[in-house]
């Protein structure tokens, strides 16, 4: 606004006629003079302003600390699967990701260009992370955030990792606050399978909500990185057993079971406490698809379910990315992006959210 008031005097000086115009120079020239001063105050005012506004609070549940490794350090296109390959198993595998768009997300050089820039970007944002993973990144990455915004969380995916004693000793430490990622599907394995069953007791014993990663997995991930996994071990119904057996266990189903939608409604229909998170899927589908994915869930009555997660791991613009897709939702209200980014997450986590803000 102060910007147009005063463009509007500069013009107001310019429109005197030929005659009056040695007297209308000197105003003119004043004008211009006290307008600069004016313009320059504002300028600064404004940005000293921004500096001091807080952004409102984002959470991302779905964060992978892990060290840089250059076997996994290349670009990549957000939605990369948008055009899947015709592929020929007698030729070379398809590239899982592609860096043919105009500007593809480039992957951290190291470890420490990495944490940086996550932590700019956390503070810049106003973010709290849950992040599991590599446990000496996880407390670096703590001593260089503020209090309380890194939330640690422990992965487990088969009962080959840790024993259910170690596991146990370990959520009870206090250290992590999580249980997650938990990924059986791919070890071509349910999240119901008796042998995880002890892990999900412990967490629900312990009140430690759990994240189980259900559905996606990229384009041809079994013929290029995990013949173990299985498409149909993604099916969220897969879950009603593990839920049946562990009802005050609290549980979020990573990448939102993508795409099998229908089962996913209607398992979080039948189950009052199961929430999802939107984490990789919201920018490697198609993004007209991730935006049908998203809606459909908000229209099924889930729209205070929905957690905002990246699944970051090596590119630090694609939290922006990803935040980038909720803000830039028509279908969603303010109301519901504010859900979908904070609310829903400080209520299932059980935050103070005061802490937060
Ligand atoms: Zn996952």
């Amino acid at each position: 606004m102060a910007y147009k008031l005063e463009f509007q005097l500069i013009l107001n000086g310019l429109s005197g006629t030929e005659k009056a115009k040695p007297k209308t120079k000197t105003m003119l020239q004043k004008t211009l003079t006290i307008t600069g001063l004016f313009l320059v105050a504002a300028a600064q005012l404004s940005q000293a302003q921004e500096l001091n506004k807080k952004h409102l609070p984002i959470i991302d549940v779905h964060v992978h600390a892990m060290k840089m490794n250059p076997n996994f350090a290349g670009d990549m296109c957000p939605w990369f699967l948008s055009n899947m390959p015709g592929a020929d198993p007698n030729d070379k595998a398809p590239a899982f990701f592609n860096t043919d768009c105009a500007t593809p997300l480039k992957a951290a050089k190291n470890d420490q260009e990495f944490q940086d820039s996550l932590i700019s970007t956390m503070n810049r944002l106003n973010m709290t992370i849950v992040a599991s993973g590599d446990p000496t990144i996880i407390r670096n990455w703590q001593k260089a955030a503020a209090p309380g915004r890194v939330i640690p969380s422990l992965s487990l995916s088969n009962s080959k990792d840790m024993t259910v004693v170690a596991f146990t000793d370990s959520l009870s430490a206090g250290f992590y606050k999580v249980m997650g990622e938990v990924a059986p599907q791919y070890q071509g394995m349910s999240p119901s399978d008796p042998s995880l069953d002890s892990y999900f007791a412990a967490a629900e014993k312990l009140n430690i909500p759990v994240g189980i990663h259900m559905g996606t997995g990229g384009n041809g991930s079994i013929n290029i990185t995990n013949p173990k996994y299985r498409a149909s071990l993604g099916n969220p119904f897969l879950l009603e057993d593990l839920l049946a057996r562990h009802p005050k266990l609290k549980v979020w189903v990573m990448h939102a079971g993508y795409p099998m939608i229908d089962e996913m409604i209607a398992l979080m229909g039948a189950n009052a406490y199961v929430y999802v998170d939107i984490a990789g899927m919201i920018w490697s589908y198609p993004l007209a698809e991730v935006n049908d994915y998203i809606k459909r869930l908000v229209q099924a009555g889930f729209g205070k379910r929905i957690l905002y997660g990246t699944d970051h791991m090596i590119w630090p613009k694609l939290i922006e990315t990803s935040i980038g897709v909720i803000e830039n939702a028509n279908y969603l209200s303010f109301d519901q992006k504010r859900d979908i980014l904070f609310n829903n997450a400080v209520r299932f986590f059980r935050l103070d959210e005061s802490k937060y803000k």
